[in-house]
């Protein structure tokens, strides 16, 4: 990197920074510039701006290049910098917790209208897999009196997890559990929401996945087995005995998997019914099932 005419300026680093993204095909190229210079140099992208003609001094841009070096790398840019928005807030992420992603949305939002249905009465929810906490952080910050619950096999994740809900004040009334899906709690009914977003990538795929996702996200947070539904199957076999009669099971799935998910409600007799949401890109991403009111096992 070098400047011939005069110093390296915010302006003029942040078109050089364009220009060697796009040719080395990084996605998003000038956004990505502008992020990874407002986090080197600690200011607003906005600042970016409003200090176009700063110059940058040679502590400055070593880091900056070294930044530049990480994405060229394909590291994503959440990683390089710690923090992604997601819903109301940033999150902290870190390498082991997979990136909320904007489509996971859709799932805070169809979880709040679900509870906010259900009436006044404090709910209890509970998310498994919950990586950096985005939705269940998002959720439990919106509504201080409901109970919930993060569950998470990988202990990286829980940490992440609990530092994100440290940062909002209003989220005292989440509590952090280890374990495999369901397996650390007592099979009775007494969640009114059950939230997840599982690993619903089919094994094979994942070689195909972009190098920021298969070379820096955690396997355990994509791979969903030989069709991708290995997990949903588990939890949707499983979900009924956690649930309040009536209760909500909400999974994020993958979009061509509406019909997969379809079959496997067939063989789960306790919940009455099925519905799915699409995500802001228009593709199916999210599953509701109710669990019927009356048990339908014989007594
Ligand atoms: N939506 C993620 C992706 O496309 C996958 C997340 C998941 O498997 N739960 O990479």
């Amino acid at each position: 990197m070098a400047s011939d005419q005069g110093p390296w300026t915010i302006k003029k680093i942040l078109t050089w920074t364009d220009n060697y993204f796009k040719s080395n095909e990084v996605d998003s190229p000038r956004l990505a510039a502008e992020i990874l210079l407002s986090h080197c140099l600690d200011i607003r992208r906005l600042d970016l701006y409003l200090q176009h003609d700063r110059p940058l001094n040679p502590d400055e841009l070593a880091s900056f290049r070294g930044l530049i070096k990480r994405r060229i790398d394909r590291e994503p840019v959440a990683y390089i910098t710690g923090s992604r928005g997601f819903w109301e807030s940033d999150f902290k992420v870190a390498p082991g917790v997979l990136i909320p992603r904007p489509d996971t949305e859709v799932l805070v939002e169809v979880a709040l209208k679900v509870l906010g249905q259900k009436g006044d009465k404090p709910r209890r929810v509970l998310e498994l897999g919950v990586g950096s906490g985005a939705v269940i952080v998002s959720l439990a910050r919106s509504h201080p009196e409901w109970q919930c619950f993060a569950c998470d096999l990988s202990l990286t994740a829980l940490g992440v997890a609990a530092s994100n809900a440290a940062m909002e004040p209003q989220c005292s009334n989440l509590s952090f559990v280890a374990g495999s899906w369901f397996s650390s709690f007592r099979p009775q009914a007494q969640f009114d929401l059950v939230v997840s977003n599982p690993p619903y990538i089919p094994s094979r795929d994942i070689e195909t996945l972009q190098p920021e996702i298969n070379r820096y996200e955690p396997l355990l947070a994509l791979d969903g087995g030989p069709d991708g539904l290995d997990c949903v199957r588990t939890i949707m076999a499983e979900a009924c005995d956690y649930l309040v009669p009536g209760g909500t099971l909400l999974l994020e799935t993958g979009s061509d998997q509406r019909e997969g998910v379809g079959q496997i409600f067939k063989n789960c007799p306790d919940f009455a019914s099925i519905e799915f949401f699409n995500d802001y890109a228009g593709l199916h991403r999210v599953v509701k099932l109710e669990k019927k009111i009356a048990n339908s096992k014989p007594l």
